[in-house]
């Protein structure tokens, strides 16, 4: 459903994707995991297209893209992949001068172009599922970093993705605040949603993740089914890294 082929992706003269390949099967999360630097958010932006790799394909759904350094892709299919991507990110950025409600409801109004009374409809149920039905009209600032998380991720699914793309969604929070995050991403992957996430969380990544994908530098360098790429990874780096994680 999600197909990276040999991505390559620089900035400047530094080559931070070398022909990534990645498959993600429809209802399955995966777990991106690597050193810092080793391309983890760069590659989330490069499924979505805030960042344009310079090589590679990209399928999602009906959307397939060919990237070129020469040409850029074309924008009706930039923005056939957007609109089926949401995408969380470690410090939440939901707009300070709105409601959790109007954060939730701003793409389906502005993007989508629903009515108010529909928007607000669907914002409700969102909250609703992350639990937070309670805060509609409250301001960001008054919530704490776990409740912001939860309205970033009901903002994200507004539009009702094929593919929510997750960066560190746990890694501002304090254990217990990012507990609740997980248990929102847990019934998120229960209910079948495809999801795509960067973490240095072992224990989000084991709870969660049905393939795990350790980068290294911009390359894959092993991927597969999370507990045995957890308990017996083939390469040696790997079994370094994954030492490393708590
Ligand atoms: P972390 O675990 O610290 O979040 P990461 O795996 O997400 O790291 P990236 O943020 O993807 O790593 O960065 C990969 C490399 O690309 C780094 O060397 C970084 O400095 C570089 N990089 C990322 N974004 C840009 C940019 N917009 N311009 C220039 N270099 C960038
Ligand atoms: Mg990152």
């Amino acid at each position: 459903m999600i197909r990276l082929t040999a991505i390559d992706k620089h900035f400047g003269p530094q080559q931070v994707l070398r022909g990534v390949d990645l498959a993600i099967a429809e209802g399955q999360v995966t777990a991106l995991i690597g050193p810092s630097g080793s391309g983890k958010s760069t590659l989330l932006r490069c499924v979505n297209l805030l960042e344009l790799p310079h090589g590679g394909e990209l399928q999602l759904g009906e959307a397939q893209i060919r990237f070129s350094a020469h040409a850029a892709p074309r924008r009706e299919a930039v923005q056939q992949v957007r609109r089926q991507t949401g995408m969380v990110f470690q410090n939440f950025q939901l707009f300070p001068h709105q409601t959790v409600i109007a954060n939730v409801m701003e793409g389906l109004l502005t993007v989508q172009k629903w009515d108010k009374a529909r928007a607000r409809q669907r914002a409700g149920v969102l909250l609703d599922k992350v639990g937070l039905a309670h805060k509609a009209d409250a301001w960001p600032s008054t919530l704490s970093g776990g409740q912001q998380q939860r309205v970033a991720i009901a903002r994200a699914l507004a539009p009702a993705p094929r593919v929510l793309l997750c960066d560190e969604p746990t890694s501002a929070l304090d254990p217990e605040l990012a507990a609740e995050v997980v248990e929102v991403l847990k019934q998120l992957a229960t209910d079948g949603m495809t999801m795509l996430m960067a973490t240095h969380d072992l224990r989000l990544a084991a709870s969660i993740a049905d393939q795990v994908v350790f980068l290294e530098a911009g390359q894959v360098v092993e991927s597969g089914n999370a507990r045995e790429l957890f308990t017996r990874p083939r390469q040696p780096r790997t079994a370094e890294y994954v030492a490393t994680l708590t």
